[in-house]
């Protein structure tokens, strides 16, 4: 996989460190030697204004769209997005313009969820905001924006949700090949990697990327909206254009893709109390900040399944994909539960 020849821009802070998790490793020990060796690919420190997943993929997108000649990058999310603050940290540190439509998607009238936590920062970044109600088709909404812009002389970069297309997920086939190569390096043999996936392109890179290079390494995503079969199939669908541009097309085979989804809960970006513990325990073993959107539901499921048995003897690796910033905008839902 040679990725200089798609153009990234490199602005993260790679390697991500790649540690063992001693306390939650303990705590989730089971009777007999059962339960997970856990380690974490700290994917939270990629240092783009507080860092997260989406800032590898913003290395190819960033690279595309400076390469397309563009000057304003035109994105969406939920409001609580780490995708769109990472996207405006991002133009900021490129010169360029940040469109931006919010979608009110859990239906949270609480003020912090609507004007703190990532809100907050997206805004002290310099992008431009629009919120929509939930359910507004995103897709069309972007091409509006990016209507308005080229209107108004403009040069607009549209970047989907999550940047979830195979040029975003570019970012994480290299994160397969990073990992790999720090497992060799520490002498650990991964038997797995548990990874949230809501837009797919992190699983979809991961699983391009570990196929490509022959890994034989599987990926469990833990859903955080969709239902199984629509995340399988999208993950499937990422993976293999994903592939496709790395020029391994029929590497990536349909069972190398899955994703378990029984850990979503009420809904996106709703949190529970499995979700509660999860955040919790993790911070409270190993000093960990997961977010309650996606890592925290990711450990709420990683938690469930290690006591199910579901990993005995094996050496998981979880990848924090970031998003503590996120923590502040459910201050007022999290109060009296820590
Ligand atoms: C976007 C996001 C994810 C999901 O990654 P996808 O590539 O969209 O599947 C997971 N965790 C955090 C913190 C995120 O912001």
């Amino acid at each position: 996989m040679h990725f200089a020849r798609f153009g990234p821009v490199r602005f993260a802070h790679l390697p991500t460190p790649f540690e063992p998790l001693p306390g939650l490793t303990e705590h989730l020990a089971r009777p007999g030697g059962g339960g997970p060796a856990l380690w974490i690919k700290r994917d939270d420190c990629t240092g783009l204004a507080g860092g997260g997943n989406k800032t590898r993929k913003l290395e190819y997108l960033v690279g595309d769209a400076l390469a397309n000649d563009c000057d304003t990058l035109v994105t969406q999310g939920a409001i609580q997005s780490n995708h769109v603050r990472q996207t405006a940290a991002a133009a900021a540190r490129f010169g360029m313009g940040c469109e931006v439509i919010l979608e009110a998607r859990t239906g949270s009238q609480a003020v912090d969820y609507n004007r703190s936590g990532n809100v907050l920062l997206d805004e002290l970044l310099g992008a431009k905001l629009r919120t929509v109600p939930g359910g507004t088709d995103m897709t069309l909404k972007l091409a509006e924006v990016a209507a308005e812009v080229a209107d108004a002389g403009g040069r607009p970069y549209v970047i989907p949700g999550g940047g979830s297309n195979a040029i975003g997920a570019l970012g994480y086939a290299e994160c397969a090949l990073e990992l790999v190569a720090q497992a060799n390096a520490a002498g650990v043999e991964i038997d797995r990697i548990v990874t949230a996936t809501g837009s797919a392109g992190t699983q979809a890179g991961l699983v391009a990327g570990l196929a490509i290079m022959g890994a034989d390494i599987p990926v469990l995503g833990i859903g955080v909206r969709a239902p199984q079969e629509a995340q399988e199939a999208s993950v499937f669908r990422l993976a293999q254009e994903t592939a496709t541009l790395l020029g391994h097309r029929d590497r990536v085979t349909r069972e190398m893709v899955v994703a378990d989804c029984d850990y979503v809960g009420a809904g996106y970006g709703l949190i529970d109390d499995g979700v509660v513990e999860a955040l919790k325990l993790a911070a409270r073993t190993d000093g960990i900040l997961l977010d309650p959107v996606y890592s925290g539901k990711a450990m709420k499921g990683l938690i469930a399944l290690s006591n199910a048995g579901a990993f005995d003897g094996e050496t998981v690796v979880f990848l924090h994909t970031g998003g503590a910033q996120g923590l502040f905008g459910y201050q007022s839902e999290l109060e009296g539960k820590l």
